[in-house]
């Protein structure tokens, strides 16, 4: 199970993701998450770092798919300047929506990625499937109060996951 919870990398930031060591992976497809990745909870809308993150994915060729467990609504409004293949209601951890991703980007189990800030989610979604996973650092602080209770065994994990990977 633990081996499960564990990324195969770790960014302090969605922004510090290095897009040359994916592509030399031979990643194709990037399966991201929204809240707390790439833009607070709070926020509706990308702001410019956002949106020159993903342009410079697809610039590089890469595909994207966004995984939200949140709301239509939600990541509709997010998905408007980017019209990317999108996928709300996800239930994350669940396969499925990981699956689904794949077949949007045309893609597999070996040449994916997901980029995602909660263990019990993003990452254990992506190792159930042996997708690439990439966990980075939450961007805002003001969490549902579950999610502050998970990320608390999640700091906990990460200490240990820190001495796992390279
Ligand atoms: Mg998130």
């Amino acid at each position: 199970m633990i081996k499960l919870l564990i990324p195969d990398s770790y960014y302090e930031s969605v922004f510090f993701v290095d897009r040359n060591k994916l592509k030399d992976m031979g990643i194709k497809g990037i399966i991201i998450d929204i809240d707390n990745t790439l833009i607070p909870w709070e926020e509706k809308e990308a702001d410019n770092k956002v949106f020159t993150f993903i342009n410079n994915l697809i610039e590089d060729g890469f595909k994207i798919c966004i995984i939200s467990n949140n709301t239509k609504k939600r990541v509709d409004k997010f998905n408007e300047i980017f019209n990317l293949p999108a996928i709300h209601n996800a239930g994350k951890p669940k396969k499925s929506p990981y699956i689904k991703a794949m077949k949007l980007l045309k893609t597999n189990s070996k040449n994916t990625a997901v980029i995602g800030d909660q263990i019990f989610t993003d990452v254990l979604g992506g190792n159930r499937l042996g997708l690439y996973t990439i966990l980075v650092n939450p961007i805002s602080s003001k969490e549902f109060v579950w999610t502050r209770i998970v990320r608390k065994l999640e700091k906990i994990l990460i200490k240990k996951i820190l001495k796992e990977i390279d």
